[in-house]
C-alpha cells in the first residue's frame, strides 16, 4: 500500500520503495500487469530481475531519466517493468502510455540510483 501524497511532494510516500532491497527516495518500476502482490523495483533490482528472467544478457543502466537504450531505441521499459507511478490517492499506477505531466515530473524527480547521492 503507497500513503497518499501530492505530485508537489519532494519525497517518495510511505510504501514507496523497492520490494526487492527496500530502497526509498528513487525511481520504481512495476510490472506492467497490475495485481495485488505485484513487485516495486529499483533500477539495481528490476536489472537483475531482467537478467534472472532471461530478458536480458547483460546488466540494464538506466540514465538520470530512468531511459535505458535498446539498440537505437531510448525507453523505459524493461521487459515486463513499467515506470511505477502512482496516482495520489495511492491507490492505482497511470499510465504506462498515458501519463500527465506532473505525474511524470514527480516520478522524474528522484534519483534512478542510491548511490548518485
Ligand atoms: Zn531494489
Amino acid at each position: 500500500m503507497i500513503d497518499p501524497f501530492s505530485y508537489d511532494d519532494a519525497m517518495t510516500p510511505d510504501g514507496y520503495r523497492c520490494s526487492e532491497c527496500g530502497a526509498d527516495g528513487v525511481k520504481l518500476w512495476r510490472e506492467f500487469i497490475i495485481a495485488k502482490t505485484n513487485p516495486l523495483l529499483c533500477a539495481v533490482c528490476v536489472s537483475k530481475w531482467a537478467i534472472e528472467t532471461g530478458r536480458h544478457d547483460e546488466p540494464v543502466i538506466f540514465d538520470d531519466e530512468g531511459f535505458q537504450y535498446l539498440g537505437i531505441i531510448r525507453t523505459r521499459f524493461i521487459g515486463d517493468f513499467v515506470p511505477a507511478i502512482p496516482t495520489e490517492d495511492g491507490r492505482r499506477f497511470s499510465g504506462p502510455y498515458i501519463i500527465k505531466d506532473e505525474a511524470m515530473s514527480w516520478w522524474m524527480g528522484f534519483k534512478t540510483y542510491k548511490r548518485d547521492e
